[in-house]
């Protein structure tokens, strides 16, 4: 059904079209024109699909696209260039230079969660190094989607890019196809359905996943400042952030001040736009019951929720261990466990025990702490002593390992996501040395 654009891009990518720069310049500037042009629509959108407000969506959905879109915009032509690299002696006559090319026709599976960013975000990569894009958002945004469609269509004909709105049968005959690339956002559990689909055809894959992210503070944390950053990254978007913050491990013999602080900036930040029902949806009703279970324990803050909004009040479990349900499997909503360790080693031991998390946060004015803490565990990337502001940054490459991802994207780390690296060496014609040809004695000797 879905091979007849395939087919058309296919044919499109073929003329070279996309591989000039001034393209390749003027579809960002022309999906930068179309955002601008839908950004009502999609506030709209945001809000009707989960509640998100205006400044949110600004922030984390539009605003952080304009500036990667204008990143690529500011480096794109020093990015494309060829790079000359050395050559050694054996090769003596010949140059050596890696040429950047598209894949060709690339897919791009986005979630709910951030619907916007997580569908726009790679595309920017994906039209910067000079591939063609079929979108699929997600249908638990439909809205949103919706939007998304009418921004690519106004950008775009369909040869060139394309976003088709679906649900998993949809994703299914899409992942049939014979992609060139597939970028994909989503649960650990659809990522392995991507990349078994994608083995078909031999199609590189990018897989951003999920996991339990932990923060860490230590009994030396500036815990004020842990608190807020904590609460900040863990509430917003009602806590369905794949870097949120799951659970934090604390010094026991701070945990008791850390709760007091995490308590404070939970209220003064949330309590207003939870009492007033203002407050980020869940975004089903099979999610809401899943979150709504893990409040159990002991609670020290929240508990709250309104079922037919599907609004869960920020909640702060203290005393919780590794049995505690919310434990089990990644929460993806605005509950917070806490644990307590009294040893920072065996604390490491327990978080690697879990599945390499997408982001790790560790609290602590002691440096080496937190290089001992980075360089002991495995996980995607992370902050000393704040939370999620490192996907923020186009300079940072952002992705997981293990069962939280492979690859990595923004910036400059899309351009080369979405590109090959095309070796090409040049050899001298002006003359011809005579080790490398049978029987290679001489040449030996200089290795
Ligand atoms: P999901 O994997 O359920 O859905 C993502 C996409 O996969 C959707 O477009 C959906 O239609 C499709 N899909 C769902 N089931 C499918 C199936 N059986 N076969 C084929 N396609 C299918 O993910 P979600 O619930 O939308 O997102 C939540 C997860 O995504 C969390 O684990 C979160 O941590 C992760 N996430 C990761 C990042 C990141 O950048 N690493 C960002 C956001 C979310």
């Amino acid at each position: 059904m879905y091979e007849s654009i395939f087919n058309k891009q296919k044919q499109f990518f073929q003329t070279k079209d996309t591989m000039s720069l001034d393209v390749r310049i003027k579809a960002l500037k022309q999906l930068k024109d179309a955002i601008r042009f839908y950004e009502d629509d999609l506030m709209f959108a945001m809000r009707a699909d989960f509640n998100k407000n205006e400044s949110d969506a600004f922030l984390t959905e539009i605003g952080i696209v304009y500036s990667e879109i204008n990143f690529h915009l500011k480096n794109l032509a020093d990015w494309a260039e060829p790079v000359n690299v050395k050559t050694p002696v054996t090769h003596f006559g010949s140059k050596s230079t890696i040429y950047k090319e598209p894949y060709g026709v690339t897919l791009i599976i986005s979630p709910w969660n951030y619907p916007f960013n997580l569908a726009i975000a790679p595309l920017v990569g994906a039209l910067s190094a000079g591939n063609t894009a079929i979108l699929k958002p997600s249908e638990h945004t439909p809205h949103v989607s919706e939007v998304i469609t009418k921004v690519i269509e106004l950008a775009f004909p369909e040869k060139y890019v394309a976003s088709i709105e679906g649900g998993i049968e949809t994703n299914q005959q899409l992942l049939s196809l014979p992609f060139d690339y597939i970028f994909y956002t989503g649960s650990s559990h659809v990522g392995k359905i991507v990349m078994e689909a994608a083995s078909k055809n031999l199609t590189p894959v990018t897989l951003e996943l999920g996991g339990k992210s932990p923060s860490i503070v230590t009994k030396d944390a500036n815990l004020k400042y842990a608190a807020k950053r904590i609460v900040w990254g863990k509430f917003m978007n009602a806590g369905q952030t794949c870097v949120a913050t799951d659970y934090i491990y604390v010094d026991n013999s701070v945990k008791d001040q850390l709760i007091k602080h995490l308590k404070h900036y939970t209220h003064k930040f949330y309590n207003k736009e939870f009492e007033q029902q203002n407050y980020m949806q869940i975004i089903n009703d099979d999610h809401f019951e899943r979150v709504h279970n893990y409040i159990q324990g002991d609670i020290a803050y929240g508990g709250r929720s309104h079922k037919s909004r599907r609004m869960i009040e920020p909640t702060i479990i203290q005393n919780a261990d590794f049995s505690h349900p919310a434990m089990e499997e990644e929460i993806f909503g605005p509950v917070l466990p806490v644990l307590g360790y009294d040893n920072l080693e065996k604390a490491m031991i327990d978080i690697r025990d879990l599945p390499d998390p997408l982001a790790l946060y560790i609290f602590t004015e002691n440096d080496k702490t937190a290089q001992h803490v980075i360089k002991s565990i495995p996980f995607g990337g992370g902050a000393i002593n704040d939370t999620m502001y490192h996907l923020a940054t186009p300079h940072l490459p952002f992705g997981g390992r293990g069962n939280s991802g492979m690859g990595k994207y923004h910036g400059r780390y899309s351009f080369d996501t979405f590109s090959h690296s095309k070796s090409i060496l040049k050899q001298t014609t002006l003359f011809d040395i005579p080790l490398r040809y049978p029987t290679y004695r001489k040449f030996q000797k200089l290795l």
